[in-house]
């Protein structure tokens, strides 16, 4: 976050959020639905007795990670040879070329290129060509994320295939920004795991819990460094904007990426460079200062509920009567928020960038504690408008109004000399900090988590781009 002089920060800020629209859609509702499917809890990946695929792959060494890459292209073939004439009325020509490379021992030409040193899974068009490396890529995905991530790199992959076969009916022409590109492939994966995740694969399946967790995980893992522009030639977005195009894909369908164009993007697309006044890559510190501003942007969000604003307090996270849930707890009786600014400065301090991941570390950045905070004052005011606290739906009810605050913390505000502002990086950190185990932002006043990252993250952005009424409506 950043707290900066309003009229300073409004033209660099001014595209995040505007007046514009944030078009957002999606059937995903209360507790237990997954983009309108049931969650399900049970071990992702290759399924067991299916038998391996056979496809023509230039330069394999048919080993684990080959054959896990032509599984998936098997299946991801299978799907749209359904899905384009289904939705298109296009017929899918199989790929031309699949090649297998090890970036440091076996490179091979691509596109006119070599593909020496290239640590990546990428799709050509001018040779109709889908590659991946097998030496570093496709292990490191699979060691940390397990095979489904590996899967979901060669959805997306061939989601750029599909559109340039689709070419106008994808919205795409010799002049369309990568983003657009970019969004629309990770959205095209996103409607291959609904496919797998009715069980229609033949080769993996995903349970809608853990399983999609980990490919929400691995689309952070994979996103653009905070700062970075959209409109950047190679831009693949931030994690809050994957994570929407392939959510989108799998709740609304393939032919809602298909309509995903530079004007959509240019209205909802959330990265952006850091301004002049985001020094420290947009991490402040929790305290007084910044609590105090926390704590006033907080009370304007929420103003129009009428609720009593709770009082912040620093001398640790607990209630008198005991309960606690570190390292912030809103404690219904006394209508306050007691944390502990130690344990809060630590998550606030992320690691350097190539130490980061889903791992134990804790440190995420200064946005997953300013949320952390937040989401426990939405605890007091969904008591004063008579919202339980505790129902299966409070989590989620709460990453929605967390949400909902980040979106009016996204603008300027008039009057306002001082206030607390979203910085870029600030909104993967929410993400981030909803897939870590030990999350507040989608907890109940117990600290009980829902667990399905899923639908949390769609929670968060839904009151993010929808404000805090949709929260009541979607989670009451
Ligand atoms: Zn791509």
């Amino acid at each position: 976050m950043g707290s900066k002089l309003a009229a300073a920060a409004v033209a660099a800020l001014a595209l995040l959020a505007g007046c514009a629209e944030k078009p957002v859609e999606g059937t995903a509702q209360t507790v237990g639905d997954v983009g309108g499917l049931p969650v399900t809890h049970f071990e992702s990946g290759p399924k067991a007795g299916a038998e391996d695929a056979q496809l023509d792959v230039e330069n394999a060494d048919n080993g684990e990670m080959d054959q896990l890459a032509i599984n998936a292209l098997a299946d991801i073939s299978e799907f749209w040879t359904a899905q384009l004439p289904a939705n298109f009325d296009e017929e899918f020509k199989p790929i031309k070329r699949i090649v297998s490379y090890d970036a440091e021992t076996s490179p091979v030409q691509i596109c006119g290129e070599s593909t020496k040193g290239l640590v990546n899974a990428f799709y050509c068009q001018l040779d109709d060509t889908v590659a991946w490396d097998r030496g570093t890529l496709l292990p490191g995905l699979n060691q940390q994320f397990g095979p489904m991530a590996v899967v979901t790199v060669l959805a997306h992959e061939m989601g750029h295939a599909v559109q340039f076969r689709l070419g106008e009916k994808s919205n795409i022409n010799n002049t369309t920004q990568t983003i657009v590109k970019e969004q629309q492939a990770d959205c095209y994966a996103g409607g291959f795991f609904r496919w797998v995740a009715e069980d229609n694969s033949e080769h993996f399946r995903i349970s809608t819990g853990e399983g999609l967790n980990q490919i929400l995980g691995a689309l952070f893992q994979i996103r653009d460094d905070a700062g970075d522009v959209f409109t950047k030639p190679g831009a693949h977005g931030s994690a809050f904007d994957r994570v929407y195009a392939f959510q989108a894909g799998f709740t609304e369908g393939v032919k809602r990426c298909a309509r995903m164009d530079g004007k959509e993007i240019q209205q909802r697309i959330t990265e952006l460079p850091f301004s002049q006044q985001d020094r420290n890559q947009g991490n402040i510190p929790v305290n007084g200062r910044h609590l105090d501003l926390l704590k006033d942007s907080l009370d304007k969000a929420f103003e129009d509920t009428g609720a009593q604003p709770p009082e912040f307090t620093t001398s640790g996270a607990e209630c008198a009567n005991g309960q606690a849930t570190e390292p912030v707890t809103f404690c219904p009786d006394e209508n306050t928020v007691t944390m502990d600014t130690g344990k809060l400065n630590e998550l606030a301090t992320p690691p350097a960038r190539n130490q980061q991941g889903m791992d134990d570390s804790r440190g995420i950045g200064d946005f997953a504690a300013f949320a952390e905070i937040g989401s426990r004052y939405t605890m007091s005011v969904q008591q004063a408008v008579g919202a339980s606290l505790d129902d299966a739906n409070a989590g989620l009810r709460t990453a929605c109004l967390t949400g909902a605050w980040a979106g009016f913390a996204s603008e300027p505000h008039e009057g306002e000399q001082n206030q607390l502002r979203l910085s870029p990086g600030d909104l993967d950190e929410a993400i981030a900090e909803m897939l870590s185990p030990r999350s507040l932002i989608a907890a109940n006043v117990r600290g009980e988590q829902n667990f399905v990252g899923f639908s949390m993250v769609e929670a968060f952005r839904i009151g993010y781009a929808n404000g805090s009424k949709d929260c009541t409506q979607k989670y009451g």
